[in-house]
């Protein structure tokens, strides 16, 4: 009886020091939500070997890329055809989770959307995650001026390699961004985000991510790094090689 139960502690001890040995798990956690709209088993399929392979493509290029990174997918009814049929959010750095959406909505459906714009989305919300910029831990401070660069740096950093650009974060020709940019400049910390990032009253669209494109790709030309190089610097320092001083 003894012996036993030494055997079971000895196996205990054995199990926990086994557990504590297990390297913590780097790679994406799925999850589907499925309580108002399910996905089939082709598109879960598609779903995770797209997130997987584009997370293996990220991980090279961005080595600070938090681990164990929470990814929660549903479908939408949502119109998110000038986005390709997919959005996402990188809602907080610690624990790292994205949640993306996609829309039901777009021509083809759930699968064609996943398609033509999941590589994109997770490239964009990856790149948030490597430089800390989430919607309720981010680790920036206020302003559309911050939240120009982390979007353009995202946005950038996607394009370039994925080799897909929507033209909804395309920049407006120079002249028109040059305005804008200096426009974003003269806000207060406090202008409102909905009007400056998506919606602008006077109809125009998303301009702090078409100016950020514009903002990202000026600094480049002019400092001669590429976008992970300058996804190491700060905001200030990336508007000033764009050539503006705040
Ligand atoms: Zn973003």
């Amino acid at each position: 009886m003894k012996s036993i139960k030494i055997l079971g502690l000895f196996i205990t001890l054995l199990l926990i020091n086994n557990c504590k040995n297990q390297p913590q798990p780097i790679g994406a956690t799925i999850t589907f939500k499925e309580e108002e709209k399910p996905f089939t088993t082709e598109q879960k399929e598609l779903i995770q070997e797209m997130i997987t392979n584009s997370e293996n493509e990220i991980r090279t290029l961005l080595p600070q890329l938090p681990d164990s990174i929470m990814v929660a997918v549903e479908i939408v009814d949502w119109d998110l055809d000038v986005v390709g049929g997919v959005t996402g959010r990188t809602e907080t750095n610690s624990p790292p989770f994205v949640a993306i959406q996609i829309s039901e909505k777009y021509p083809g459906g759930v699968t064609k959307a996943a398609q033509t714009a999941l590589k994109h989305t997770i490239f964009h919300e990856f790149h948030h995650l490597s430089r800390g910029w989430a919607i309720q831990d981010n680790v920036y401070g206020p302003g559309i001026n911050i939240a120009t660069v982390n979007e353009g740096l995202a946005v950038v950093f996607s394009e370039e390699y994925t080799h897909q650009s929507m033209k909804a974060d395309s920049p407006p020709e120079a002249a028109v961004a040059a305005q804008w940019a200096k426009e974003i400049l003269e806000l207060p910390e406090d202008a409102n985000y909905q009007h400056w990032m998506f919606e602008h009253p006077d109809g125009r669209q998303s301009i702090g991510y078409r100016t950020g494109n514009y903002i990202i790709r000026k600094a480049m030309e002019n400092s001669g790094k590429n976008v992970i190089e300058l996804s190491n610097t700060t905001p200030a320092e990336i508007w000033e090689l764009a050539g503006y001083t705040q």
